[in-house]
Formats: structure tokens, sequence, C-alpha cells
């Protein structure tokens, strides 16, 4: 197959239909090209017409899966990639967001430009609200500032990759998935289009304020371990306050038993915070350690054939 479309559907009952006619406007009825449906737990009747879709259209390459509840649109699209055979993978929301047009354009560009692994969306103008777009630019400074990986502002999930980023995704079987982490992790060429997103056609968006902080909580802990640093420089800090409160002390003629005790207290509890960053740290290897990430890539290999 020459190109997999990932499409992550969560209540979109009313936008399937939509979408694939969209979809056959720009595609056409190409037989090289596959759509797998990832029904994420709907409780509404998206999965059902998936599956007409797949009757009606039983010439042309279409997947449906259909998850036993609702696992997250990361998940979704984890299981889309799993389960797709293209040379080229796509991901693309149901809702219409996402013109199918720009999959042609990034498939055009990344043929035609081999150096690249990779085209990804982002919005050129953000139709969002001032706190919104704030509160999106304050999570990339912080996200950008605490982890070793860079995160591209505005990069969508929409975006078409080759094979060998697209294999290197589903070797990072972590959980908690945060896909942006994963893909500026996995390294490979990117190649950065501005697109326009469009309104949602039907339903409503399932993201909440409290769900994208949530995201962005859990976002920065799968990529970093820096929080459970952060009682280590505390403990620094008032252990410093601590000596130069002893240093002066030292200049007083008469020390009460209060101020000794003071400057005890002081030193154990900046111990006990310094212990317990340490101990942090090491619970936190090991939480890296357990998600079993690769611990390199290899994109390519050239040898002699003989
Ligand atoms: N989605 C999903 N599982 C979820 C939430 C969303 O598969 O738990 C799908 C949804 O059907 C859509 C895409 O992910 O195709 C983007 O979701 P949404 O439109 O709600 O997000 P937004 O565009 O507002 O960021
Ligand atoms: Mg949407």
């Amino acid at each position: 197959m020459k190109l997999s479309l990932i499409i992550p559907c969560y209540n979109e009952e009313e936008n399937i239909n939509l979408f694939f006619e969209s979809c056959l406007k720009v595609f056409g009825k190409a037989k090289n090209i596959e759509y797998v449906f990832v029904n994420d737990g709907s409780n509404d009747k998206t999965y059902i017409k998936i599956k007409n879709l797949i009757e009606k259209y039983n010439d042309l390459n279409i997947i449906g899966i259909c998850f036993s509840r609702n696992f997250g649109k990361e998940a979704a699209m984890y299981a889309g990639l799993k389960n797709c055979t293209g040379k080229y993978c796509a991901f693309i929301d149901a809702d219409l967001q996402q013109n199918p047009k720009y999959v042609k354009k990034m498939l055009f560009f990344i043929e035609n430009n081999e150096e690249y692994d990779c085209v990804t969306c982002y919005q050129s103008k953000r139709k969002e609200r001032f706190f919104m777009s704030t509160l999106k630019s304050l999570f990339y400074y912080i996200i950008n500032k605490v982890t070793d990986i860079e995160f591209y502002k505005n990069a969508s999930d929409f975006r078409l990759m080759n094979r060998k980023m697209a294999d290197a995704i589903i070797s990072m079987e972590e959980y908690y998935r945060f896909s942006k982490g994963i893909f500026s992790f996995v390294g490979f060429n990117n190649y950065y289009m501005p697109y326009e997103v469009e309104e949602r056609k039907k339903g409503k968006t399932s993201w909440s304020i409290i769900k994208l902080i949530k995201y962005a909580k859990s976002g920065i802990m799968s990529f970093t371990i820096s929080p459970l640093k952060i009682t280590t420089y505390i403990g620094i800090f008032t252990l410093l306050i601590d000596v130069v409160y002893f240093v002066i002390l030292l200049f007083k003629n008469n020390i009460s038993i209060l101020s000794i005790i003071i400057v005890f207290m002081f030193l154990f509890s900046s111990l006990q915070m310094i212990f317990l960053g340490i101990l942090g740290e090491y619970i936190g290897r090991n939480y890296i350690q357990n998600m079993k990430r690769p611990i390199y890539i290899i994109k390519d290999k050239e040898y002699a054939k003989r």
C-alpha cells in the first residue's frame, strides 16, 4: 500500500460519511490508499457508520478497528499505526478540521524530497482565544526548557511519515503516550508545512481546559524527571540559608539555645529534602527505564552487498 490514512474517531457518527466524501474528492477511488478508522470506544453509531463504509466501498481498502472502550486519541493513533501497511502513514482527524487536500500536498512533498522522513502540518494562523494560545505558548516554553528534546510550537498531530519513522514510533511501546514528545524523541528529518485549520463539521471537541492541563502535565512527566529533582534544589537552598544564619550567630556574643535548635532543625530538614530529591531521581530513572524506550534508532544502514 502506498499510503495509509489513520483516522482516530470518538463519537463522530455525523462526520464519518462527510469525512470519507472529502477524501474521495481528493484521492478519488485510488486502490493504493488504505483508510484505517479506529473507533475509540464511541457511545454513538460511529462504528456502524465505519462498517457501512466498508460495505459500500468494498472495492477500496478500508479497515475498521473498534476499541472495547475509550482509550484516548493517543492509543487510537498507535493502534492505527500498528495495523496499517502503507509505505507512508498519515494521521488525520475525523471531524474535517484537517482537510485531506493537505495529505496530498504532504505526500507530494515527501515523494519529491527524499531527504525528509516526515511532513508535519502546523497552523499558520491559530484560531484560538488569547487565553488558550497563551496557555499553549507557556506549555511549549516549559517543556522545551525542562526536557532534552525539541518541541516545535504549533506542530499538530496532522502529519505524514515514511515507514522508517512509523516503525520507530511503533517501537515506543510506553503506556502513557504523548505523541508530540514521541515524534520529537524518534528524531528523523521533519519538514513543517503550514495549513489552515477548519471548523469542526459536526459534534463537539472532546477537550476541556482541565483535560488539556492534565495532558500537558502527563507530557512533561513522560519526557523529564526534573520535577523529582526540585526537592534537592530546595534542600540545597535552605541549607545555604542555614549556613548563613549559623555564621551570623558565630559573630554574636550570646547564642541562645533556641538559635542553636533552629540551626539544627534547618540542617536536618535540608538534608532530608536533598536525600528525598536523590531518592526521587533514582525512582525517576527506574520509571524512564521501565518505559523500555529504544536506546537508539537506526534510520539507515549501508553496506557493500557481495
Ligand atoms: N478522538 C479520539 N479519542 C478521544 C478523543 C478524540 O479518537 O478520546 C479523535 C476525534 O474523534 C477526532 C480527533 O481525535 O477525530 C481529534 O479530537 P477533537 O476534535 O476532539 O480534538 P481537537 O480537534 O479539538 O483538538
Ligand atoms: Mg477537532
